[in-house]
């Protein structure tokens, strides 16, 4: 059994993107499991530069020097297995605008999430043969409020409502819930480590595993990174991803530290290798808050700090 990390090569990994991955990495290899990377590029397959970024997230990856075992699994060549998988649920079409669902009936998720509450199961024929001419339907699976407990090593147990979630989009590409799925269980991934934004989409995955014949893996949500004025860290909040911070004489192994020093495993200034952040890595001692990344705080004092050690 492994654990994995799963970039979306929307955009260059940035601090928080790669904190997410080292700790992946150091919850598989402090558990002795294989650890793997999957290319969740299901949604940028029409940007052309897709690959180039996902080329790119790989190479930030290595220079940390974080490994992998076994090929890089690539979404984008996987759309038979999400199909197949689609053939043993129970599915329906659904016509609904996002209009609609928004303006349906139902007490939103406390993460702004609606759950669905099965207008296209009510239309009639006619209706639902009209809706067919002019709009191309989602599919979604027939879940129908039921409730799911996960386990995450940070939260605790956690339960949700499952509704009856998109499996494709009405674009006809796979949903996000679906592929992460299929593909945990295809290869093996007993352990999902991956920013604490999704732990409110667990149930309804684990629910899914266990409907498609799997066993739902552990999870561990880390916090998040937060720019300055709070709000999840992104590549315009300044000097964020590996190139940006090379431009100010930070290498690799200078971000490894800063990374490591946000999570407790390092003291300032402290270079570091992944091997001394194994011994010291201890998941119930993680920090349970956002990392607040302000760029003038380590710009200037890290090089200059660190020049002199
Ligand atoms: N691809 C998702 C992201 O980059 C992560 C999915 C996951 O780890 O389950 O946010």
């Amino acid at each position: 059994m492994s654990g994995r990390f799963a970039p979306s090569p929307t955009a260059a990994l940035h601090l928080g993107n790669l904190r997410t991955a080292v700790l992946a990495w150091l919850f598989a290899r402090s558990t002795g499991r294989p650890f793997l990377l999957r290319v969740e590029d299901l949604d940028t397959l029409r940007v052309s530069a897709g690959g180039d970024v996902a080329r790119q997230q790989l190479a930030d990856l290595h220079a940390l020097g974080l490994d992998f075992d076994v090929d890089v699994v690539w979404q984008s060549e996987r759309r038979e297995a999400y199909a197949a998988a689609i053939e043993g649920l129970d599915t329906y079409e659904c016509f609904c605008t996002r209009r609609e669902i928004a303006d349906a009936p139902s007490a939103p998720h406390a993460d702004g999430y609606r759950p669905y509450t099965g207008a296209c199961l009510r239309l009639t024929a006619a209706r639902r043969a009209q809706l067919a001419s002019t709009r191309r339907p989602a599919l979604r699976v027939r879940a129908g409020g039921e409730r799911f407990t996960v386990d995450d090593v940070l939260a605790g147990k956690v339960t949700g409502e499952v509704d009856d979630f998109v499996l494709v989009r009405n674009d006809g590409v796979p949903a996000y819930n679906l592929a992460v799925v299929v593909d945990d269980l295809a290869m093996g991934v007993d352990q999902v480590v991956r920013g604490d934004d999704l732990l409110s989409s667990s149930p309804r995955q684990a629910w899914l595993a266990a409907r498609l014949g799997g066993r739902p893996p552990g999870y561990a949500h880390v916090p998040l990174a937060l720019n300055r004025d709070g709000v999840r860290l992104a590549k315009r909040d300044g000097a964020v991803t590996l190139a940006d911070l090379a431009t100010l004489g930070m290498d690799a192994g200078r971000v490894l530290a800063l990374l490591a020093r946000s999570l407790g495993l390092a003291a300032p200034a402290e270079r570091v290798t992944l091997q001394q952040l194994l011994e010291r890595f201890d998941p119930l001692q993680l920090p349970r808050h956002p990392w607040v990344v302000d760029p003038s705080d380590y710009s200037d004092a890290e090089v200059n700090r660190m020049s002199i050690t």
